[in-house]
């Protein structure tokens, strides 16, 4: 059940909610609700009359599985990453290598990018690799490069755990942990991520639904880190043509069902730089808080990665026009009723038609 406490409540109730659901062994998380207030979720029933707790606002007893991670939670998040802030205002672009692979190409690539207008830095220190003979990263100390980054240029950065064990180290150098998208189900990481306050980045399974997406948000939310930002990234689709199908319907379907943040990855999203440009816009149209995009200074000489991989004079190029888009688009989402909308019916078209009669000669 979901019950939101409003704002001025006292803390004894938050505090008795929690207690009776430990007492009968449910599990139970708080979380703010955007509002003022906060919603607990209780994974199960408590007896009506904890209802009349002072500051209780409303009781939902049937609800999304997702509990914390949906609209009917709380208001529409905002996830701040080192002071960048993703959801509901200008698109957060996070941008670098696929991996890691020196100081210097790394620091380079953080400056182009910032130039480009990245606000993030991406980049992969442990890679999750197809074949195990491929570059598997350069580990902690592609941890440590990604530190002396944005010491230089003041970008957060965001980059992927891969085991519950690495969490740690990870957290201790990263602003964003990712989650990559072979491991969007791997429950023992997300529970431990949800141990940190670290901001994630959760990547949508290149075969999972919506709702698993969020059952995976939501393993993160139950275990206490409410900081998720959701990323479509492409799913398996039947044509060989393409790494991945950007999957753009998810985005505002997420919209309708949760309150989490969600960006959009082009790069893998289609497998071909050629493409990248174009389905960034495709996913700002489609409502995108932001995009993660791989970038490097020589993409065929990449670690990984490069035929997905563009320039930062590319990168600026999509900056400028995502913007812009960004702006065109301002107050589509907004309600239309009789009296916002008018429909201008367009006149007859007179001017190109011939009306001279024609005259046969004889
Ligand atoms: C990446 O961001 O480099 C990456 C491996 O992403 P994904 O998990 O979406 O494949
Ligand atoms: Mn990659």
């Amino acid at each position: 059940m979901l019950i939101t406490i409003s704002p001025g409540a006292p803390e004894s109730t938050r505090s008795a909610l929690l207690l009776a659901a430990a007492e009968r062994g449910l599990a139970a998380q708080a979380m703010a609700n955007g509002r003022g207030g906060e919603v607990v979720a209780i994974a199960g029933v408590l007896p009506a009359l904890l209802g009349d707790l002072p500051g209780i606002d409303s009781i939902q007893a049937v609800h999304k599985p997702y509990m914390l991670a949906s609209l009917e939670a709380r208001a529409s998040s905002v996830v701040d990453v080192g002071g960048v802030k993703i959801g509901g205002g200008a698109p957060v672009i996070m941008a670098g290598p696929c991996s890691i692979e020196s100081r210097e190409t790394l620091v380079d690539i953080a400056r182009s990018v910032k130039a480009a207008g990245a606000t993030m830095l991406r980049g992969g220190a442990f890679k999750p690799r197809s074949s195990p003979y491929s570059f598997q990263g350069l580990g902690v100390e592609g941890l440590r490069h990604l530190a002396a980054a944005r010491e230089e240029t003041g970008l957060p950065v965001v980059t992927e755990v891969m085991e519950p064990d690495q969490v740690e180290v990870v957290a201790a150098y990263a602003d964003m942990l990712q989650v990559g998208s072979r491991n969007m189900a791997n429950f023992p990481l997300l529970k431990r991520i949800g141990q940190c306050a670290t901001p994630v980045l959760l990547k949508r399974g290149f075969s999972a639904t919506l709702e698993e997406l969020l059952m995976s948000a939501e393993y993160i939310m139950a275990s206490g880190n409410p900081n998720v930002v959701l990323c479509e990234r492409g799913i398996r689709g039947f044509d060989a043509a393409f790494r991945f199908n950007l999957d753009l319907n998810i985005v505002p379907a997420i919209r309708e069902v949760s309150h989490l943040p969600v960006i959009v990855d082009p790069s893998h999203g289609t497998g071909r730089r050629s493409l990248v440009k174009r389905m960034a816009m495709a996913g700002l149209a489609a409502g995108a808080d932001g995009l993660m995009v791989e970038v490097h200074p020589n993409p065929e000489q990449a670690l990984s990665d490069g035929y997905q991989t563009i320039t930062a004079v590319e990168l600026a190029h999509i900056h400028r026009h995502g913007l812009a888009l960004h702006e065109a688009l301002a107050g589509l989402d907004d309600e239309v009723s009789d009296d916002t909308l008018t429909i201008d019916v367009p006149a007859p078209i007179t001017a190109f038609r011939d009306e001279t009669p024609v005259v046969l000669s004889a």
